[in-house]
């Protein structure tokens, strides 16, 4: 039953672009017609959309929540919070709280400012780093947000000048050559080097130390993007994880389990430039979601949450590859990355359709997800037992129609758009 997400489809067309806020969570990435496209609420694993319909959800808001939807140990800290009030006219003392638990966590963290989204602390660490050197450009590898600077770089640049596009080159994850050519290219003027330390490819032979080491042999600061990898890989970043620590490291995502909350932390010498880089907004400190990631933060440790992850992450991820061998769907089936956070891509011409017709399936039988697996802490043995039943079926309808030349006549509704691709 997909009545009223198709009702509500139809009205909000006429009043927000895309229907949504945010690029990945819009119709564009769900089969119009037989996948969901609104939610009611959410608790634990368990994602309700406008139908009633309810789903085990992989995506857990675009891997922001960790422990899980309206997750009691950190709802009840917000809540009391709410009450004392969310933004003052003056600082809170929680901001240093929040501050000094991050020094205590992330390797890299001497000094600490907070933004809303990932985006915010991307942009504000290209700028301290601009200030920092003198020098004006940029070189990226991976997603950084929805900026100028960035976002110049991707197949999504309508709007962007063009002369700013020219301040961000690109260098290719698992190449070292490629970012030395850089700088290179252009000798003194690469301000930063911004990277994912690591996606969905696994670092080869040392990458992220070379990295490091051409980065600073030629003047520049090296940021790790840890808006995804931050308390999931560890709950210090994946610089934590694969010991390599950076100038600077932007997190978000995760740090308030859903609360809007991001952080910029690094060497105190570059984040002391902060006193004059400008970076000021009326929600920053704001309380509510400081407190939503002190939480977060206490539980995580207290709890040993990110060796669950992995174990539960671990569980599902080998499940599903079992499962894609067994029907020997392996050339078409493609499960990579890492347990805590795994894509199931669909290679060929017909991939897109292909993973409509896999979420199509998924959906119909109470499996919800989009781009990346993102496990939580609320996904218990019998949400996965429950899970690799369905992928189970469903491999086999997928099977099914590639012998049979079926997939076209079996897709129920549109199929999804592909996400921008980066450079
Ligand atoms: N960096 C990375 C690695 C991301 O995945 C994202 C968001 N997907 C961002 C930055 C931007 O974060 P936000 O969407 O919260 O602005």
């Amino acid at each position: 039953r997909l009545e009223e997400s198709l009702k509500h489809f139809e009205k909000t067309k006429k009043l927000i672009p895309n229907c949504s806020q945010t690029f990945s969570k819009s119709y564009l990435q769900f089969s119009v017609g037989a996948s969901p496209l609104f939610v009611e609420e959410a608790k634990g694993v368990y994602l309700k959309d406008l139908d009633g319909n309810t789903y085990i959800d992989y995506t857990m808001g675009l891997g922001a929540c960790i422990l899980g939807y309206s997750f009691e140990p950190v709802v009840s800290q917000v809540k009391k919070q709410l009450e004392k009030g969310i933004v003052y006219t003056l600082p809170h003392r929680l901001e240093a709280q929040l501050a000094e638990l991050l020094t205590h966590i992330i390797p890299c963290a001497q000094m600490v400012r907070f933004g809303k989204n990932g985006s915010d602390v991307t942009s504000a660490a290209v700028r301290v780093a601009r200030a920092y050197t003198g020098r004006d450009m940029i070189a990226c590898c991976g997603y950084h947000g929805w900026q100028d600077w960035y976002i110049g770089t991707t197949t999504k640049s309508m709007g962007v000048p063009e002369a700013v596009k020219k301040l961000t080159l690109t260098f290719e994850y698992n190449n070292p050559q490629s970012l030395e050519r850089l700088f290179e290219e252009y000798p003194h003027q690469i301000a930063c080097v911004i990277m994912e330390p690591v996606g969905i490819e696994e670092p080869k032979d040392n990458f992220l130390q070379k990295v490091r080491e051409i980065t600073h042999k030629h003047g520049a600061l090296l940021i790790f993007d840890e808006v995804v990898t931050g308390f999931r890989f560890s709950l210090g970043g994946a610089q934590d994880y694969f010991g390599v620590v950076p100038d600077l490291a932007c997190f978000g995502k995760a740090m308030g389990n859903g609360m809007p909350i991001s952080a910029l932390v690094g060497r105190e010498d570059i984040m002391k430039l902060f006193e004059d880089v400008f970076f000021s907004f009326t929600f920053g400190g704001e309380t509510a979601s400081i407190a939503s990631s002190i939480a977060v933060i206490n539980y995580m440790r207290e709890n040993e949450v990110i060796a669950y992850l992995w174990e539960k992450g671990q569980k599902v991820r080998e499940g599903i590859l079992k499962l894609v061998e067994e029907k020997e769907l392996e050339d078409v089936v493609k499960v990579k990355g890492y347990p805590v956070r795994f894509v199931v891509d669909f290679a060929g011409e017909d991939g897109l359709k292909l993973k409509t017709l896999f979420q199509q399936e998924c959906a119909k039988r109470g499996v919800l997800f989009s781009g990346s697996h993102n496990i939580s802490y609320s996904h218990r043995d019998e949400h996965i037992e429950e899970t690799l039943r369905v992928y189970d079926q469903v491999l086999d309808i997928l099977k099914y129609a590639l012998e049979y030349d079926m997939v076209d006549e079996l897709l129920e509704g549109e199929v999804i758009k592909p996400v921008f691709r980066k450079p």
